[in-house]
């Protein structure tokens, strides 16, 4: 392996493969140094869930991370076409059940906290589906709920894929691994 590279990053896992990349195509050369295989650690077991924060947040970091969660989707359609390996992000959706009427009122005010803001098809950004809706939205769910926290922004990957995706596309863009 060349001892002159621009930057090195230890660690092969989600954060330190996008890293890679990202600075690669950039014009550095990039050596990304892994104890084992990339991938197969917390990056790989990850269930994939990709959740905005509380909606009640407003400070920087909510910001921060709601961008990062905006960016996610281009990413992976990025690292599919340069790695032939698509990662199956799908902005899915969370659905979570409401079981009672306290839980209901305690729903509703994560619904107005975001209720200017809309998603590109202007469909509210979290919903409070009442139980005659939710069972056109889910007839296979029990019927005795008093209805769901729909939350639209929730996305999903498949986290093998993702490790693969991202793998193929730092070679691609000539990361030096070792
Ligand atoms: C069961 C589980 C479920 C999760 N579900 C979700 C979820 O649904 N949504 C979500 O957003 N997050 C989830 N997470 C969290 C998410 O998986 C982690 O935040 C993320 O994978 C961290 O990525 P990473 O690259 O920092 O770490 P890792 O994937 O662990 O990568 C670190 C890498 O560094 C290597 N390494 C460590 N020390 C050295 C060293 N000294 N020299 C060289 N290499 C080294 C390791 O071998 C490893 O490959 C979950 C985590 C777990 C465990």
């Amino acid at each position: 392996m060349p001892n002159n590279f621009d930057v090195i990053i230890v660690g092969g896992g989600v954060v330190g493969l996008t890293i890679a990349r990202r600075l690669s195509l950039s014009g550095r050369s990039v050596g990304l140094l892994e104890k084992g295989a990339c991938g197969q650690e917390a990056s790989w077991s990850g269930a994939g869930v990709l959740t905005p924060t509380n909606p009640h947040r407003q400070d920087s970091l909510h910001r921060f991370r709601m961008r990062g969660l905006g960016l996610y989707g281009d990413l992976c359609a990025e690292i599919r076409e340069e790695s032939g390996i698509d990662p199956e992000y799908e902005q899915c959706g969370e659905l979570s059940l409401l079981l009672s009427e306290h839980e209901v009122s305690m729903a509703e005010p994560d619904a107005r906290a975001v209720a200017d803001q809309a998603m590109p098809d202007g469909k509210p950004v979290i919903e409070i589906i009442r139980p005659d809706a939710l069972r056109d939205l889910a007839p296979w769910l029990m019927t005795d709920l008093f209805g769901a926290r729909l939350v639209r922004t929730t996305a999903q990957v498949r986290n093998p894929r993702l490790m693969a995706a991202l793998y193929g596309a730092c070679e691609k863009a000539r990361v030096v691994i070792h």
